[in-house]
């Protein structure tokens, strides 16, 4: 058993994140810690620790670990979402940051009526490099999404992208850069994007919330 993740040091090292975002330039950059593979001391301590939301990816790990908590922190679905799995996780759920595609929007608007929604993209990439695995439908595609999102009476907020990880810095925040300018361009609030490694490019770009799990809790314990 690893030794248990403290408040203290989760406090710590997000004053360290926070001041990552303010050398950026980012100025109300929300964080949103990902708790994935970490046990319950993980959430607690982020919460405590005063992290906006929790982020989680995994249906099964996030229900077991958020039942047993009596006050429920804001929690935000970052994972690749089955539509099997909304009605399973909808009771912890706040935020679902993954919608990519119509059927998922049907399933929620089902489940989770009224929901807060981002729609996640493919940070787009000039190089030619493709990412695959990671969700999102392409920029086109989001801006009807959005609509179909609205009227199956969910609330889209914004949009939410994985950057081209391994792609170079120039590739990355260009593909951030248009991330933004979508999200501008649709009237939205939120624009997730940058987690522990490329943070300083997102929040140059324009993020509004970044997604971190390493930076905060250490390495990830392998997922059981
Ligand atoms: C795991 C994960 C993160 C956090 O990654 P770190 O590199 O640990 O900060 C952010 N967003 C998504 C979608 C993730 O799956």
């Amino acid at each position: 058993m690893p030794a248990s993740i403290t408040a203290e040091q989760v406090a710590e090292r997000l004053a360290a994140v926070r001041a990552r975002i303010e050398r950026a330039g980012g100025a109300d950059v929300r964080v949103v810690a990902v708790t994935k593979t970490f046990g319950l001391d993980a959430v607690v301590a982020a919460v405590a620790a005063g992290c906006d939301a929790i982020g989680e990816n995994y249906a099964q790990e996030l229900v077991s670990k958020l039942a047993m908590l009596v006050e429920r922190p804001p929690v935000h679905f970052i994972g690749q979402l089955q539509s099997n799995k909304v009605r399973m996780i909808a009771p912890f759920v706040d935020v679902y940051e993954t919608v990519d595609r119509v059927s998922l929007a049907r399933e929620l608007a089902r489940r989770a009526p009224g929901a807060r929604v981002l729609v996640q993209v493919i940070t787009p990439n000039d190089d030619g490099f493709v990412d695959l695995g990671k969700g999102g439908c392409s920029l086109r595609d989001a801006p009807p999404l959005v609509d179909e999102c609205a009227q199956l009476g969910l609330v889209p907020i914004g949009l939410m992208t994985v950057g081209p990880t391994g792609a170079g810095e120039t590739t990355t925040r260009a593909g951030f850069g248009a991330v933004r300018r979508l999200v501008d361009s649709l009237g939205l609030a939120v624009c997730s994007m940058g987690m522990t490694d490329d943070l300083e490019l997102a929040v140059g770009e324009g993020s509004t919330q970044v997604r971190v799990g390493s930076a905060l809790f250490g390495a990830r314990p392998p997922r059981r």
